[in-house]
């Protein structure tokens, strides 16, 4: 009898972790594992913002995925999923198809513009490696372009901010970090670049407590981050936003979208039950009604029974997923019980910039300044040490002096 084949879509946090688990977890005669993603190697998404303001390179935040993973034992294959056709056990890709017994889903977000008129056309989106690269040549670009140009404009030195919750808050606290330099580079007066962050809601960084929020504000405002809170924005035109009730041109050179995401697209491709984009799955992360189909990371929806609605989507729990699928599959090949999915809250830390952060943490003790921006690089060296020990966190890891 062949072996059951075992397929993980994606290399992120969610499906190089299970895939990882899985090939400690089965014999090789137990069953075939087969990992595919878009790109040979994984990047780190949490670090996506530093790589968009330039202020870490793009290759620290990227490894690749045959130097944590055994290629005799899990075959990989680089190509884009395009849908899934559960009826036959069927993976569609651009090049080829694959069929499966076990399929893990784990593609996680792309960008939600919630249909604002010119937003897909007009903005950057943090999405992955290349498009954030695309944003750090951009910005330098415009200091170029305005250093070199007769008729100076000085709207080409504004970086627009949209969306004031985790991604556009750490961007704007590197972007701080990144607008002097260039500055200081292309001869600039530091006073006429604007960083500006605008957020509809009436606070910013929603999951952190008001003194915190106030914290993060009051830091970044120092040092020089304009804010235009409670700001709708109705449209994203070539030169910037349009906000307010009074349809107010803010005018930029550089316009960056940070205010949503969504599950990936393979998903309504493949006929899944949506909500908001994403699949509710079942307590042991089983899409509903598949027998053979987990569902993790920011593709899914994973309820929080005690609290009546779904645990955030982070790098946090995406890895945690791949604890409880990599188990559950598992136990099914060994016809055992599953388990359900426990989230271990071990807290949220943002930064804001390289010295400075606020975060809850430990089951709620507060950080700010120095003390949560080492935690945050405690948190995205681990990451890098449990994908690939101490020789990869030795290569990629966060030692940034203060
Ligand atoms: P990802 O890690 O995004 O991996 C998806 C993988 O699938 C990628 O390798 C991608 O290339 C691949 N892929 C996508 N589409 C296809 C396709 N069609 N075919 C083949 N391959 C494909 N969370 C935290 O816990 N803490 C933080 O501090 C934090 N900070 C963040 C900062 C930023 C700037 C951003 C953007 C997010 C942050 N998050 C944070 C959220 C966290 O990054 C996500 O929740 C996490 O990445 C989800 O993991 P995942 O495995 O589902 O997806």
């Amino acid at each position: 009898m062949s072996k059951p084949k075992i397929v993980v879509l994606g290399a992120g946090y969610a499906g190089l972790m299970t895939t990882k688990k899985l090939a400690k977890q089965l014999a090789p005669e137990e069953a075939e594992l087969v990992l595919v993603n878009k790109h040979n190697y994984h990047y780190e998404t949490t670090w996506l913002h530093e790589v968009a303001a330039g202020t870490i390179n793009h290759n620290q935040a990227r490894f690749m995925i045959s130097d944590v993973v055994n290629p005799n034992r899990v075959r990989l294959i680089y190509d884009s999923v395009v849908k899934v056709n559960k009826e036959e056990n069927k993976v569609v890709l651009e090049n080829s198809e694959l069929t499966y017994d076990y399929l893990v889903i784990a593609l996680g977000f792309v960008t939600n513009t919630f249909g604002i008129k010119g937003m897909e056309e007009n903005a950057f989106f943090i999405q992955d490696i290349d498009g954030c690269q695309l944003i750090r040549d951009h910005i330098e670009y415009k200091f170029a372009q305005y250093k070199n140009s007769e008729e100076k404009n000085d709207d080409d030195l504004t970086i627009l901010v949209g969306g004031g919750g985790f991604t556009g808050i750490e961007l704007v606290g590197e972007l701080v970090e990144k607008v002097p330099q260039l500055c200081k580079k292309y001869d600039i007066d530091r006073r006429k670049a604007r960083i500006i962050n605008v957020e509809a809601a009436p606070s910013i960084l929603p999951v952190f407590e008001k003194d915190l929020v106030a914290y993060a504000k009051e830091s970044l405002e120092r040092r020089g981050v304009e804010f235009m809170i409670g700001t709708k924005i109705t449209e994203c035109t070539e030169e910037g936003f349009v906000v307010g009730d009074d349809s107010e041109l803010v005018k930029a050179g550089t316009i960056v979208w940070t205010g949503g995401v969504t599950g990936s697209p393979v998903l309504s491709e493949s006929g899944f039950e949506l909500n908001r984009g994403k699949v509710t799955v079942n307590g042991d992360l089983r899409a509903p009604g598949e027998d053979n189909i987990f569902i993790l990371g920011d593709c899914a929806w994973v309820m929080n029974e005690a609290e009546g609605r779904p645990f955030p989507p982070t790098a946090q729990a995406a890895m945690q997923h791949a604890t409880t699928c990599a188990h559950n599959i598992a136990a099914l090949l060994h016809n055992e019980p599953l388990q359900n999915f426990i989230f271990d809250d071990k807290g949220t830390v943002a930064s804001l910039g390289i010295t400075d952060g606020v975060g809850t943490v430990f089951g709620g003790t507060k950080l700010t300044g120095k003390p949560a921006a080492t935690m945050k690089k405690v948190v995205d060296n681990r990451s890098i040490f449990l994908f690939g020990g101490v020789n990869l966190l030795l290569k990629k890891g966060k030692v940034r002096p203060f």
